[in-house]
């Protein structure tokens, strides 16, 4: 598979619109809708910014819609969305294995990297990387997804459980301190933990993880997928 091709009249999305599209993507994968108020706070814009980017977006055939029908991807934006987080992923193994940046900054620091990589470059990365299915966050690269299929979020658990940390979401990527927080609890993809209890009038979730307890709000929980042992 090869980034993208556009047809000679739309243009190569520019970084900003790359930013957009990868975000509007998981949104409407997971949430079924692009809700603009919720993308702002994420892209850490204002909501006139998002709608005059919506405006542009559309011109160039990225986004149709507005109104009560929302906005959506058409399949050139699809394709385009797809080939970034494609670049975005495979760069985020690229750092990590490489150049041994530590996981909680790999996202960070992909994001600068992801929208100068060729599509000749992508392929040689693939191939150096051994073809992962998904990101080292656990999210899986477009046409994967059924990898993710059977993991559950942790506020669906019981108590007493044992299970494995197999994906920390795309959304939770790009919160720095919660990002902070898992790495220095040792909650990162492959660690093994138990839940000690799952409290929904306390909205908590609590696993131990290498022998310590860790309470964690459900907000936060429900980015964080296991699989069941
Ligand atoms: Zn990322
Ligand atoms: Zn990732």
């Amino acid at each position: 598979m090869s980034r993208t091709k556009t047809p000679a009249n739309i243009p190569y999305p520019t970084h900003t619109v790359e930013d957009y599209l990868m975000t509007m993507y998981v949104m409407e994968r997971d949430q079924g809708e692009i809700i603009a108020a919720r993308l702002a706070e994420m892209l850490n814009v204002s909501p006139a910014t998002v709608a005059m980017t919506f405006k542009r977006m559309e011109r160039d055939r990225w986004i149709v819609g507005k109104g009560h029908q929302g906005v959506h991807l058409t399949p050139t934006g699809q394709a385009a969305a797809r080939s970034v987080i494609r670049r975005h992923m495979l760069t985020e193994w690229m750092l990590l294995r490489m150049l041994k940046v530590p996981l909680s900054q790999t996202h960070e620091e992909a994001h600068k990297i992801e929208h100068a990589i060729s599509p000749e470059l992508e392929e040689r990365m693939r191939e150096n990387l051994d073809n992962p299915q998904v990101c080292p966050h656990g999210n899986p690269l477009p046409g994967f997804e059924k990898v993710a299929a059977a993991w559950v979020a942790l506020p669906d658990l019981k108590a007493g459980e044992s299970v494995i940390i197999r994906r920390i979401h795309e959304f939770a990527e790009d919160n720095r301190d919660l990002m902070k927080f898992m790495a220095e609890n040792g909650i990162v993809p492959g660690a093994k933990a138990k839940i000690a209890d799952v409290l929904p009038f306390n909205q908590t979730v609590t696993l131990v993880v290498s022998g310590k307890r860790v309470t964690i709000g459900f907000p936060a929980a429900r980015y964080i997928f296991v699989e069941t042992e």
